[in-house]
């Protein structure tokens, strides 16, 4: 018997699991043969204030100095470095710019605004002037974090703790007998514990189902990214994160290349998620239109799920009708950036401790995250 499961090996339940390693035993669960297979392993890694509500931004910036200072012996590697991020507005878009702007000003006193010149000097291809790019605003605080070791490390932890990492297990049955939760896998195997962690993401509410709790509302949307060669000699490593003020396109450097989105938002079922050929389309078209790059050959492709709950914040706690059932859900599109801060409050919210320091100063407080917001108020089954 374990003291908790935890079924979903993606960033928030491996997050969660190494914090609550501190307190007992812990088991993982995971359906595929490797942590991370869906959303987690689908990210492009960011770590920024131009995503998601003030709640979002306040857990971002609690998590960025885990990112920054790495708690010792967590990982060998750097979990993070600085990349700016970079927003520019046609004129149209000038507006959704200027509310950007504000929002992010809130979390940091870096931000400065720039001229098409110097959006040209940071990245040489994005077009400027009339029609194209007259304005940006530049944040050199945004990080570009290693993914893959940031859930191999909590990963790690979780292990050294005396936890269970079990991949390859899909949960088919799920029961409360008495004081216990009783899972078993597809092929036969069970597991019990008082507390039951739903980090399923995408198949959050299919959990639910299997267990007899009401759901939540999960609406998955994906997002797909294509992968570009710059022009040849060109080096990219130095370019900044940039994203239209439209929320229709996104480019930034990985590994001498390009990642690139046309920021898709399609409602989607709990799948391994494939790109389409117009979404694919739509990001070739969209880097040629806010570039001067041309599209010649797309190098690779992939899509993943983005998983909200209605009001896209993401969401933490016990639910208020099934005892030991504890919900971590809704990490949207911010579910690396803010994982520090959803797994210290998974971890409090589990032992009874208080709200993790820090947070309320943030503007986070517990009824934004606590699950009871969507079963209880407006925000229940709302899509936004
Ligand atoms: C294209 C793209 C770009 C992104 N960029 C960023 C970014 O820059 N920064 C950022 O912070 N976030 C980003 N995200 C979002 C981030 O990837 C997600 O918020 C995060 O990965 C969600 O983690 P999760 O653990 O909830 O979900 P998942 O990683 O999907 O994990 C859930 C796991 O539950 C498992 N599971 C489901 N059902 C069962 C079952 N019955 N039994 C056992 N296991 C089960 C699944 O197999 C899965 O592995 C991006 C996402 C996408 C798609």
């Amino acid at each position: 018997m374990s003291d908790f499961i935890v079924i979903g090996g993606g960033i928030a339940g491996v997050s969660a699991a190494a914090r609550l390693a501190r307190h007992g035993r812990v088991t993982v669960i995971e359906a595929e043969a490797a942590l991370g297979y869906h959303s987690s392993g689908r990210s492009v890694s960011y770590s920024h204030f131009g995503i998601g509500d003030s709640t979002v931004r306040g857990l971002t910036a609690w998590s960025q100095p885990f990112f920054r200072e790495q708690p010792e012996d967590f990982c060998e590697t750097p979990l993070a470095r600085i990349a700016p991020s970079l927003y520019f507005a046609t004129e149209d878009t000038i507006p959704a710019l200027e509310t950007l702007n504000a929002q992010m000003t809130l979390f940091t006193d870096e931000i400065r605004r720039i001229s098409p010149a110097e959006i040209e000097a940071l990245c040489p291809v994005i077009r400027t002037g009339e029609g194209a790019a007259v304005t940006g605003i530049l944040d050199p605080t945004a990080l570009k974090l290693d993914g893959d070791a940031l859930l191999q490390s909590y990963a790690r932890a979780v292990r050294a703790a005396g936890g269970a990492i079990l991949t390859g297990r899909r949960i088919a049955g799920i029961e409360r007998r008495g004081e216990l939760w009783h899972v078993r896998s597809h092929s036969g195997e069970d597991w019990s514990a008082p507390v039951l962690v739903n980090a399923a993401g995408a198949w959050a509410d299919e959990i639910a189902v299997l267990a007899g709790v009401r759901p939540i509302g999960m609406f998955p949307k994906r997002r797909t990214i294509i992968v570009v060669d710059p022009p040849a000699e060109t080096e990219v490593a130095g370019w900044p994160f940039v994203h239209a003020a439209a929320s229709d396109f996104y480019m930034l450097p990985e590994a001498g290349q390009l990642l690139v989105s046309p920021v898709d938002e399609v409602d989607d079922n709990p799948c391994d998620a494939q790109p389409e050929e117009y979404d694919v389309a739509l990001a070739a078209h969209q880097l040629e239109q806010y570039t001067t790059l041309s599209v010649s050959r797309i190098a690779h492709r992939w899509a993943g799920l983005r998983s909200f709950v209605a009001d896209r914040v993401p969401t933490a706690g016990f639910d208020g009708e099934a005892p030991g059932f504890f919900w971590l859900v809704g990490q949207g599109g911010y579910g690396l950036q803010t994982a520090p801060a959803m797994a210290a409050i998974v971890e409090n919210l589990v032992t009874g401790a208080s709200w993790p320091d820090g947070l309320e100063a943030l503007g986070v407080l517990p009824r934004q995250i606590l699950p009871d917001r969507l079963f209880n108020g407006s925000a229940h089954r709302t899509a936004t």
